[in-house]
């Protein structure tokens, strides 16, 4: 295997269209079906970690849902090495979150949790979720957290009442410090924090850090020298898809000019420790 792609949303459902245009990214040339999903991946040699989240943007279509990307690792052994389950933060009451979320703990499909605070309305360390958080901590499962700027509302007024400030990597600090034994991985670079998250990350050794929404070449300066030095043990590649593409990622990731061995760590051995792949 070439790499895990810890990052990863379906591109058959729950798509945001200012997204990938923002991305540049041509919706025909994406794959329609889960077999063309599933072979892409297969393709090159990854396995993706598939996101059960749908964006609150996007009203048109079928839901994306923990239950359809389960299917999909299911059926797709060989492109799919499991899911991040997404849990409603807001209708349902703690009780139902919290039971939910033990249910989906079983699962050994499930490898993780994935949570995207600005877009989902709620403040990582806001003592209210704490019961839920142990929850998660107790079952050893890592969780990630979208961190900084996101293109859901971007350039529309109000930004379609999505608050940056609830994706800043300093709430992941106070997270950290609460439960210690909680991995928590903080998705993207965390643009216009990525100084806040990089202090954060250097700080608390349970906090991982993935590469996605970037191609590697335009990842900030900063982040890819910690990624090359002090955080190389717990950087994970991810990519967005299908914002960004999982092959010119591959591509643009070769020309960070790492060593082998930070290159295997980042692509490979980090994910398979994070997240207890085979
Ligand atoms: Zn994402």
């Amino acid at each position: 295997m070439r790499a895990t792609d810890v990052h990863v949303h379906p591109p058959t459902r729950g798509l945001d269209g200012d997204a990938y245009r923002y991305f540049k990214r041509d919706p025909n040339a994406l794959p329609k079906t889960d077999e063309d999903f599933a072979s892409l991946y297969a393709g090159q040699d990854v396995k993706a970690l598939l996101i059960g989240w749908h964006p609150s943007t996007v009203h048109e279509g079928a839901r994306n849902s923990n239950d359809y990307v389960l299917g999909l690792a299911e059926r797709h052994p060989q492109a799919f090495a499991g899911v991040l389950a997404s849990l409603d933060m807001g209708e349902v009451n703690a009780h139902q979150r919290i039971a939910e979320a033990k249910k989906l703990a079983e699962n050994p499909l499930v490898k993780g949790f994935k949570f995207h605070p600005p877009d989902q309305g709620f403040y990582p360390a806001d003592r209210k979720h704490y019961e839920l958080w142990e929850q998660l901590e107790a079952s050893g499962k890592p969780v990630m957290f979208h961190t900084g700027f996101t293109v859901l509302g971007a350039d529309s007024d109000g930004g379609k009442g999505i608050a940056l400030d609830q994706g800043r990597p300093i709430h992941l600090d106070t997270l950290a410090r609460d439960f210690p034994r909680m991995k928590i991985v903080a998705a993207h670079p965390g643009w216009p924090w990525v100084e806040e998250l990089l202090g954060v990350a250097t700080h608390k050794k349970n906090i991982f850090v993935d590469t996605s929404g970037y191609l590697a070449e335009q990842l900030p300066e900063l982040f890819q020298r910690a990624i090359r030095g002090r955080l190389q043990d717990r950087a994970l590649f991810g990519t967005d898809f299908p914002y960004v593409d999982i092959e010119k990622a591959l591509v643009s990731f070769e020309k960070l000019d790492l060593k082998d061995n930070v290159k295997e760590k980042i692509l490979l051995a980090n994910a398979r420790a994070v997240f207890h792949l085979e």
